[in-house]
């Protein structure tokens, strides 16, 4: 496996990094996860453009044009023959001194590890997931916007282990307000009487990839769908609840804090996109 590191492609085992880079001592950096379908590099542009945009909120200068790191992207999916994958992009600000003043360090780093994808289990898409909400919340837009994916996810962290102590799938997060953003690193859809909403992103979600890609497709399949502020009770009481995210795809929610959303099992519509979402991945890649 040959990954992309600082400029150079070496192999796994040679692909290790400074303990004073300040992406390991302070989280100081930014990242994106990408899939790869046949070969493809599914909605390439839209990771980039959000890669960027994480980067210039945090003063961080990606090393590289948009361009360049396009074509790194897609030479590491070649030089490693693959078909289906994950790919994990991180620009940190590079090494620094043990101080935390970005100003010490003077290289970002560029990382790129696109490996063979580990598919989640069938059963689980059959099944379906529980969750349940939690007390932790996403970084204040006011603080750290949720729009930035930077290196620091220990609030996200917070929120997974809440749900592993609950016992539960994943966790549903909420807002200062009470209204139900997004999940640990996926976005929430729940479908009421034909119409399926999900939460603006101005609530404090990311502006998902896989959100904006099940928006459209929703809208081409002929579905009302809506962005709206929902709650906590407008899920338990939704005809389908599920999540979207680069990892997951699309994945039905069918308990939600101990209430059974749909008797239990995936429903109709959620089961109709993600078919209809596995059609299109293949079709909208880079290659
Ligand atoms: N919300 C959070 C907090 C995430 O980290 C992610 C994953 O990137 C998502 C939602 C889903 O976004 P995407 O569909 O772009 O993977």
């Amino acid at each position: 496996q040959w990954i992309f590191l600082s400029g150079e492609f070496v192999k796994k085992e040679d692909a290790v990094v400074s303990v004073y880079d300040h992406g390991f001592l302070y989280g100081d950096g930014v990242f994106e996860g990408i899939r790869v379908y046949s070969g493809n590099v599914f909605k390439l542009s839209e990771h980039l453009n959000r890669l960027y945009e994480s980067a210039q909120s945090i003063m961080l200068k990606v090393p590289y044009t948009k361009e360049e790191l396009e074509r790194i992207i897609v030479e590491s999916v070649r030089r490693n023959q693959l078909e289906s994958a994950y790919i994990r992009v991180v620009v940190s600000r590079g090494v620094g001194n043990l101080g935390l003043d970005p100003k010490c360090c003077s290289q970002p780093r560029v990382i790129v590890i696109a490996e063979e994808l580990s598919m989640f289990p069938k059963e689980l898409y059959q099944r379906g997931l529980r969750v349940g909400s939690v007390a932790s919340r996403r970084n204040r837009p006011d603080v750290l916007s949720p729009q930035v994916k930077s290196l620091n996810y220990l609030n996200n962290i917070l929120v997974k282990l809440e749900a592993n102590q609950a016992g539960v799938d994943e966790a549903l997060m909420l807002n200062d307000q009470g209204y139900v953003t997004e999940g640990s690193a996926d976005n929430i859809f729940i479908v009421k009487n034909d119409t399926i909403y999900t939460p603006p992103v101005y609530l404090g979600a990311l502006e998902g990839i896989t959100r904006n890609a099940i928006i459209d497709l929703a809208k081409e399949l002929g579905y009302e769908m809506k962005e709206a502020p929902f709650t906590r009770h407008d899920v338990y009481v939704a005809d389908e609840v599920f999540l979207t995210g680069t990892a997951v795809e699309v994945i039905a929610v069918v308990e939600v804090d101990g209430r059974k959303v749909h008797e239990g099992k995936p429903g109709k519509v959620t089961n109709h996109l993600l078919s209809e979402f596995r059609k299109i991945v293949v079709t909208h890649g880079v290659q």
